[in-house]
């Protein structure tokens, strides 16, 4: 089936519900970040039901999952911390699922920050709840109020992933705006990037393309391009896909 729109491949991003502000809320550098890599964004609202879910992923030839609220760690089999902050279960179930039927139809992923941590977790891995508290010696990994675009801490990807072919480079700087981190990775998911205190910053499966990253390579493509690298292997491995037929 050819889903291509004018050319760009349609690339599916969840947006997550907000009951305060009854806001479905995609910040916009995201779709802008597919937009510039040659793709097409298509907002998916929280509000699917899993039908609807597995429905639309045929349709779609990627999937990117952003940032947002921290995962119910009942879902890994976790009870809440004192410094959990705001969970949303029905968009953890959401994406979840997504997720398993983007895997299972071969579908390009690529997971960002709060996307990393459910794509871990879908597939049975584990997180630390709060790094400070959990991991006191650990690098400072919430940046704010440093301006977002800026890099703050050093990392060390593994040659030969699909990272280390999206940067073209093994040593990077990103930006990091995270308190939770993963502990177990979950299983068939290797380890493409750490930060020079241990936590895990990046995840992948070699054999799909299926990628989690921890920092936010969408609000540094401005300042530093590098960053779009991400976006365009997304983008290209969703076109080869939907050209295959698949
Ligand atoms: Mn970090």
């Amino acid at each position: 089936m050819i889903r291509i729109i004018n050319g760009k491949p349609m690339i599916g991003i969840t947006a997550t519900l907000y009951d305060a502000s009854c806001d479905y809320r995609v910040p916009r550098r995201y779709a802008d970040s597919v937009e510039e890599a040659g793709g097409f964004p298509l907002l998916l609202p929280a509000s699917n039901t899993p039908e609807e879910t597995e429905g639309i992923m045929p349709l779609l030839d990627g999937l990117l999952i952003p940032g947002g609220p921290d995962v119910n760690p009942l879902l890994y089999g976790e009870e809440p911390r004192p410094a959990l902050e705001l969970t949303k279960t029905s968009n953890d179930l959401f994406e979840i699922h997504a997720l398993k039927e983007a895997r299972a139809l071969h579908k390009p992923i690529l997971c960002i920050c709060r996307g990393m941590q459910v794509l871990n977790v879908a597939f049975g891995g584990t997180l630390y709840q709060d790094i400070p508290s959990q991991l006191p010696e650990a690098l400072r990994h919430k940046q704010t109020p440093t301006d977002r675009a800026d890099p703050t801490h050093s990392l060390e990807i593994e040659p030969g992933s699909w990272l280390s072919e999206a940067y073209g480079n093994t040593q990077i700087r990103v930006n990091s705006f995270h308190h939770q981190a993963i502990k177990q990775v979950a299983p068939g998911f290797s380890v493409s990037a750490k930060a020079r205190d241990g936590i895990i910053e990046a995840i992948e499966i070699r054999g799909e393309h299926i990628l989690g990253v921890q920092w936010h390579p969408e609000v540094m493509i401005p300042v530093h391009p590098e960053h779009l690298g991400l976006f365009r292997q997304l983008v290209e491995a969703s076109r080869r896909l939907s050209v295959a037929g698949k």
